[in-house]
């Protein structure tokens, strides 16, 4: 298969990209390195760079790469920022997606999978959470990955267009090459955050909070590896080209969680010594334990995650800030 990879060059997308060769797919991608990196892609990957406000690109990159899909990662991904910046996600992530919907119906109407997320479905008493959850997004961000979604459906309903959403949990670890991995300009996620504090660039590592209610009091979320969220992309992709599980939407995750003690404990173990912790107050917004119930995308893909061990999946991750401190800059 031919794909056009939008968004390529980020951390899930450059994983994406790798996963999608080893299994013999055509790549090219489209990335306006806002926040990707070139070198995070193989040398010999055709990279359009190009942004999704533009949509005479977009119509462009597709006459000229005749993708037979398209995979969407393209988004700003700041919860925070989201809700300081509004129009920026909304422009970015909303307007963005409905050009690139609009360039595929004209030019080729080839089968999409987009990148979701579990942040659709906000604070809920779910555990696990399946798929037809209520739908309460608490960011903008989410807010906006959820109109995307509907939108896409909607394409569906009124052209044909053949779709599959993938709702991500927690995305984490690296490539176990070493050599590609997550490198945000801010860095908010828990194991992104114990790597830099063992590399020494942050001082101590914060709990948000040891009264939820929990077993250990911290809060539980469920920790897939973007290496088998990459792999996730390949079945989801095949199946869509076989005219199969069409216009379906996955959460993909483990099914099952670890606390922040938890994965704080495997850091530790995975460094070699202990990062300072400090107790601080609960950070806004978390909601106690999230958690997918990931049945769906295991029946109908056959999906199976490989790493499952947390330890492993924190080695990855060191590796890949240990031998890259500061990213792709040196
Ligand atoms: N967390 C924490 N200290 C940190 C960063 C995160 O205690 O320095 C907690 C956070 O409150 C949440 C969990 O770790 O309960 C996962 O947070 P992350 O930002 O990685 O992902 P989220 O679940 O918010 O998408």
């Amino acid at each position: 298969m031919k794909l056009l990879v939008v968004g390529g060059a980020g951390y899930i997308g450059s994983h994406t990209v790798r996963q999608l060769r080893a299994a013999g797919h055509e790549v090219a991608v489209l990335d306006n390195l806002s926040s990707g990196h070139a070198g995070a892609l193989p040398a010999d990957v055709a990279l359009v760079r190009a942004d999704l406000l533009d949509p005479e690109a977009v119509k462009a990159a597709l006459n000229a790469h005749q993708p037979d899909a398209v995979i969407h990662f393209a988004a700003l991904i700041e919860v925070g920022e989201s809700m300081r910046a509004p129009g920026r996600y909304y422009r970015n992530n909303v307007t963005g997606s409905l050009n690139l919907l609009q360039a595929i119906v004209e030019t080729r109407k080839i089968p999409l999978v987009f990148s979701s997320t579990a942040a659709v479905y906000g604070t809920t008493d779910a555990v696990p959470i399946p798929e037809d959850a209520a739908m309460q997004p608490e960011s903008v961000y989410g807010e906006t990955k959820l109109m995307t979604e509907r939108m896409i459906h909607a394409f569906h309903v009124a052209h044909g267009l053949p779709y599959t959403v993938l709702r991500y949990f927690n995305v984490c670890g690296a490539s176990p090459a070493g050599d590609i991995g997550e490198a945000h300009p801010s860095q908010t996620h828990l194991i992104e955050l114990a790597c830099m504090t063992a590399l020494g660039q942050r001082e101590k590592m914060m709990i948000f909070g040891d009264d939820y209610p929990t077993p250990d009091g911290t809060c539980i979320r469920d920790y897939v590896h973007v290496q088998d969220l990459a792999d996730a992309h390949v079945l989801a992709v095949e199946a869509l080209h076989a005219g199969q599980n069409v216009a379906t939407t996955y959460n993909v995750g483990l099914g099952h969680g670890f606390s922040v003690r938890e994965v704080l404990d495997a850091v530790d173990r995975v460094v070699g010594t202990p990062l300072t912790r400090e107790l601080a107050p609960r950070r806004a917004g978390d909601p106690p334990r999230l958690v997918a119930d990931a049945s769906r995308i295991v029946a109908d893909l056959g999906f199976s995650p490989r790493f499952t061990d947390l330890g492993e999946i924190v080695q990855t991750a060191w590796n890949w800030h240990k031998g890259h401190p500061h990213g792709f800059k040196q």
